[in-house]
């Protein structure tokens, strides 16, 4: 039996005549743009994550361009984000004519720096060629960021926070999702996300009713929303009214019924990856493979399982030869991709996230991984001396 590094069909197996017959729903009610399934959603994303408003839209990486947009961050501005990341959270910044600034991580738990983020931004404003304006911050592999010390950095300095958890959504910190602490949270529901759908799509959660309305303006053409209509009249559908540049990216509505159904299992999900995940660090104890590390007080969604080991790539090949699927995330960092690497760089350079591009490796997971495979998976890495 081949080992999956994550296994989709077991949890379809789980919940499959409940998505076959919210799939017939949307078929048969033919709204498959915005139809009634993706408020619904948003709203239940909303309540899950202790959020008021949830913007659903077509992919993770828009998720993150609508706020900036929202915000009108552009030209001159600098936002600040870790280097060690996928690739769509830098990727964003400069669609709005901004700059990202990479800022190295901790090395305990990959996510970004809250000391050299601090430095990053008082050495930008010293320099004075860019406007400091957010920080995306980036739930790695699941786990939080340190919120609490970003977002203070955040407000002494007036910058906006964005939670990228395309990872982590529903993760925890002190028993409160990011979006306690950051102006909004964004995900992404690509499958293979710990909440994903059967395609791409994406959504922003956020407490602020007059950044969701923009939001939801921008991403639909810029379409006229209830704040830019009140209190005026028209001679024409106010729908083919353009108030700001936006773009199309929206949710399909099969989609969202998807979400609905694979909601329904998330929380327990989180908790059956919990247990996956404490069983392998009793596996890794005391042997070469070092297991990861969670911020205190933090409540991971195990978006990856990621070791470090001296021997990264020998390991690789060994559970390769032994059917075992690994994968590397990132082997090049943001700042070292020759896109990116003009863009400016915390003071000191990225030191922590160039040595982990060559350390980490990332071993199956998922919430249906059953003991006896992982014991397989925990033996071959113990196995291999390196
Ligand atoms: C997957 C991912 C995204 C982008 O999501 P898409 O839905 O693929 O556009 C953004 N940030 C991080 C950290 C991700 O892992």
């Amino acid at each position: 039996m081949t080992i999956a590094f994550i296994d989709l069909a077991a949890q379809q197996s789980r919940i499959k005549p409940a998505l076959d017959a919210a799939i017939a729903r949307v078929l048969a009610h033919g709204a498959y743009v915005m139809g009634p399934e993706v408020g619904a959603l948003e709203r239940a994303l909303a309540e899950f994550s202790g959020a008021k408003f949830g913007v659903s839209c077509a992919n993770g990486t828009d998720a993150i361009a609508l706020p900036l947009m929202a915000w009108d961050i552009g030209a001159g501005d600098a936002v600040f984000c870790p280097s060690f990341t996928f690739a769509a959270t830098a990727e964003v910044v400069p669609w709005t004519l901004a700059e990202p600034v990479f800022v190295d991580i901790l090395p305990d738990t990959y996510n970004l720096d809250p000391q050299k983020l601090e430095a990053a931004i008082v050495a930008v404003k010293a320099e004075g060629r860019l406007t400091p304006k957010a920080v995306i911050a980036v739930d790695l592999f699941g786990q939080p960021a340190d919120y609490p010390a970003i977002s203070a950095i955040c407000q002494r300095h007036g910058l906006k926070l964005i939670a990228d958890s395309a990872q982590g959504f529903g993760c925890t910190l002190n028993g409160q999702h990011p979006g306690h602490w950051a102006d909004v949270t964004t995900t992404s529901f690509f499958p293979a996300k710990p909440l994903g759908c059967y395609g791409d799509g994406g959504a922003v959660l956020t407490d602020d009713a007059d950044l969701a309305e923009r939001m939801d303006s921008l991403r639909v053409h810029g379409k006229a929303v209830k704040s830019d209509i009140a209190g005026r009249t028209f001679d024409h559908d106010p729908k083919y009214l353009n108030m700001r540049i936006g773009m199309n990216s929206r949710l399909d509505t099969i989609q969202a019924a998807i979400l609905i159904e694979k909601l329904s299992l998330f929380a327990e999900e989180i908790v059956l990856r919990n247990q996956v995940a404490d069983r392998y660090a009793a596996g890794f104890a005391g042997s070469a493979a070092k297991a990861p590390t969670v911020i205190e007080g933090g409540v991971s969604t195990w978006a990856q399982y990621t070791i470090e080991h001296p021997d990264r790539d020998g390991l690789a090949a060994h559970l390769k030869s032994q059917s075992i699927p690994t994968a590397v995330y990132y082997p090049v960092p943001m700042h070292m991709q020759s896109a990116y690497s003009h863009y400016p760089q915390g003071a000191g350079g990225l030191p922590v996230t160039e040595a982990k591009a060559g350390k980490v490796i990332s071993l199956p997971m998922h919430p249906y991984l059953d003991a006896a495979t992982q014991d397989q998976i925990i033996e071959a890495v113990r196995g291999f001396n390196g």
